[in-house]
């Protein structure tokens, strides 16, 4: 479902992803540790092309990633994004929130559009929060927006970028329960988390990043019982 190549990235002389090579099966959930600055956001945004790429290739389910353009909003469609930080529009309701994609990419029509964000919200469990705009949600309330938003494009791969860390501690849960839920149906899911016990729970593979490289990529069990590198050792025994 993912394909990367020799990917490298450079912001200014700043080697931020040194020729990465991963391939993410259909239905495969990633987990993605590492110390901060390693490249793991970087890694996420150039999935979907946030950011350009300085060598390399990127493809999405056998497609190559499109410079720009309409191929590039159509393909981007396919692969949602949650970030840290929630990213709603402030001034729409949730529901307009996750209507406006479908509509405006997809080219839904707005009552296709509205019931199926409707299902997405029950399926978050935020239906009652539907014409509330997102300052009146609490943080988990809005991260369940973010992650219905970025399913209503019925995209094909979801990348989560620290989904949970600017959430307080009581919020958490909440979020991870709906992300498990969407590893359970087979989503093809990259995620950057420091939630180990997600990690054990829900990933099938982890990748350790360290100064831009992927430098373990083994089962949960096998990184967390006996991990291979110094460098994730060292990780492992200040955060666990
Ligand atoms: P992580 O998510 O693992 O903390 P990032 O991918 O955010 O790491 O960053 C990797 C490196 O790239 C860091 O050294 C960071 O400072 C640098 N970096 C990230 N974004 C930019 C940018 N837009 N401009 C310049 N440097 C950046
Ligand atoms: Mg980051």
């Amino acid at each position: 479902m993912i394909r990367m190549s020799a990917v490298d990235k450079f912001f200014g002389s700043l080697h931020v992803l040194r020729s990465i090579d991963l391939e993410v099966p259909k239905g495969q959930v990633v987990v993605v540790l590492g110390p901060s600055g390693s490249g793991k956001s970087t890694l996420c945004r150039a999935i979907n092309r946030l950011e350009p790429i300085n060598d390399g290739s990127i493809e999405i389910d056998g497609v190559p990633l499109p410079a720009e353009g309409r191929a590039l909003a159509e393909l981007r469609a396919d692969v949602g994004m949650v970030f840290q930080q929630f990213n709603l529009f402030a001034h729409k309701t949730i529901l307009e929130n996750v209507t406006l994609g479908p509509i405006k990419v997809r080219g839904q029509s707005k009552d296709e559009a509205q019931r199926d964000a409707m299902t997405l919200l029950e399926r978050v469990g935020i239906t009652d929060q539907a014409q509330k705009y997102p300052a009146a949600l609490s943080g988990g309330q809005q991260q369940r927006a973010a992650i219905a938003r970025a399913l209503a494009m019925k995209p094909k791969v979801m990348l989560f970028d620290e989904p949970t860390s600017a959430l307080d501690p009581e919020m958490v849960n909440e979020v991870l329960d709906v992300m498990t839920g969407l590893a359970e149906e087979g989503m093809t899911m990259v995620v950057v988390t420091h939630e180990m016990g997600f990690a054990r729970r829900a990933a099938h593979r982890v990748l350790f990043m360290a100064d831009g490289e992927v430098v373990e990529d083994a089962e949960p069990q096998k990184f967390f019982g006996e991990p291979k590198s110094d460098r994730a050792k060292d990780f492992l025994g200040k955060i666990l």
